[in-house]
């Protein structure tokens, strides 16, 4: 009898990532679809369904072959019932019984978990974590979130809100956040923030740079060639590199020393600014960890990319294997 595969999800407000893996996380297949969020979302889930059933179709696969499909998505995941709500990017604004109509639809056992945790147990498994038991993950995009696994499970919290890392207060007199608070992580050190924060810091900055001027001349830049600035050694744009790993490396010893991950990984687009990122991050993580944390927890960059979330996805099948 041959091993059965899992399948891993990963559900975008563009896209939606497919893969069929082998139970140690070898991926075989993988494929995308668009992401078709007219007529409130009401296309979403009959698109994946048709998807998977096509492609195992086309491998000649059956849903016997499948231990169980794992999902990520945006917005606030009822693991028991199987439900998605308020996932705006999806325009999924009422409950969404995505389990059912998954199963339903393909005759495959389905789970789910939101995209940021999904993505911090990818990472664990098969990326940066080493499949370390305790492992906190922080993914820098256009906005910042987080997943915790410790002892070998994800956390939740009472509201499966645990791991909103993008809405720890680094400056209690900061910007505004989406949330409603100040000063939030995301308000920073997101792709969007990066930015908010040079433009902020520019007004003060006098000094020739680069970066200055073309903030000045009304350029349109992004987080990314702040940190292609910073590399190239423009002063004004290695102090907003630095000023930003200063909020990340407050964050990150404030979750260091409550945790004590062996690993926090830093993941997501911002962080393609790779070895200079992780450093500065890590030197001022060194700054507010106690010692036995300072020694015991690396700052790390993620090395999965966008697969973090499909690998991690199937991962929750695994589980349905108890
Ligand atoms: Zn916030």
């Amino acid at each position: 009898m041959t091993d059965k595969k899992i399948m891993g999800i990963d559900l975008g407000g563009t896209t939606v990532k497919f893969a069929i893996l082998t139970k140690d996380g070898e991926i075989q297949q993988k494929w995308s679809i668009q992401t078709n969020i007219l007529d409130e979302g009401a296309h979403i889930v009959p698109d994946i369904v048709e998807s998977i059933n096509r492609h195992l179709h086309l491998y000649n696969m059956s849903a016997e072959d499948f231990l169980g499909i794992g999902m990520g998505t945006p917005g606030s995941v009822d693991r028991n019932k199987g439900t998605v709500v308020g996932a705006y990017n999806l325009n999924w604004k009422t409950t969404q019984p995505v389990k059912e109509q998954i199963e339903k639809g393909t005759g495959i056992t389905f789970t789910l978990d939101n995209d940021a945790n999904v993505a911090a147990l990818g990472e664990r498994w098969q990326g940066a974590g080493d499949n370390a038991s305790d492992v906190v993950f922080i993914t820098l995009g256009t906005g910042v979130g987080g997943g915790i696994v410790m002892e070998n499970e994800l956390l939740h919290g009472a509201a499966g809100c645990a791991g909103e890392i993008g809405h720890i207060t680094v400056d209690p007199n900061g910007f505004e956040c989406t949330c409603g608070k100040k000063g939030c992580l995301e308000t920073v050190a997101s792709a969007t923030g990066i930015v908010r924060v040079a433009r902020q810091l520019s007004e003060e900055y006098a000094g020739p740079s680069t970066l200055k001027q073309r903030l000045d001349d009304g350029e349109e830049l992004t987080s990314k060639d702040i940190f292609e600035l910073a590399e190239a050694e423009d002063p004004f744009a290695l102090m907003v590199v630095d000023h930003i790993c200063f909020y990340l490396g407050l964050a990150c010893g404030n979750i260091g020393n409550l945790l004590n991950p062996s690993a926090l990984i830093l993941g997501g687009g911002v962080s393609a600014a790779g070895e200079l990122l992780r450093s500065k991050v890590s030197n001022y993580f060194k700054q507010f960890t106690f010692p036995q944390v300072t020694e015991s927890t690396q700052i790390k960059l993620a090395q999965l990319g966008n697969d973090a979330g499909i690998i991690g996805a199937a991962s929750l099948a695994l589980k349905l294997e108890r």
